[in-house]
């Protein structure tokens, strides 16, 4: 095997194994569907942790259904993938998101497309597409950048990957 097929295997491995260790924690006072933040110590079921955790409204979940769900959980692990989740942004508000960029946001829809694509679960991101480009149901931080911004960066993603979505 060449070299940059073995050390493409090592990083998949090892992004693999972060993310299966990401835990994703249920909370119903949460003001949105779901955000990346930052365990300092201790999860809520007493397991020692440090490192970033999903936390996920479960009442707007069963609201929004499994597809969009799915969407929205592989938008925060882009975050946690491609290094926008920082510990210092939580000292403070575990709650906090004005960290995130309009960028920082599509490069994270982005991700999540790809994987979705890559899985086979085109459902999922043309109800996104959707989503973005049409009435939410719950006011979202995720809402900023436009929502319509959003819909085209899905749309040409999917497209780039060979899925047309409309
Ligand atoms: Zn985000």
């Amino acid at each position: 095997m060449k070299k940059p097929a073995i050390v493409l295997i090592l990083i998949l491995f090892i992004l693999s194994n972060l993310l299966a260790q990401v835990p994703e924690i249920p909370d119903p006072a949460l003001n949105d569907i779901a955000m990346t933040t930052w365990c300092f110590g201790r999860l809520p079921n007493g397991q020692t942790y440090q490192g970033p955790i999903i936390i996920f409204n479960p009442v707007i979940t069963a609201q929004v259904g499994p597809y969009l769900t799915e969407f929205f959980k592989f938008h925060e692990y882009g975050h946690i993938v491609l290094g926008h989740i920082q510990s210092r942004y939580y000292l403070s508000n575990p709650y906090n998101y004005l960290w995130v960029s309009n960028i920082q946001e599509l490069e994270a829809d982005t991700y999540s497309v790809t994987v979705l694509i890559k899985k086979n679960q085109v459902e999922c991101v043309r109800q996104a597409f959707m989503w973005f480009n049409g009435v939410q149901p719950f006011k979202s931080s995720l809402m900023h950048p436009a929502g319509k911004e959003r819909a085209i960066n899905i749309f040409n993603t999917a497209a780039r990957l060979g899925v047309q979505l409309k």
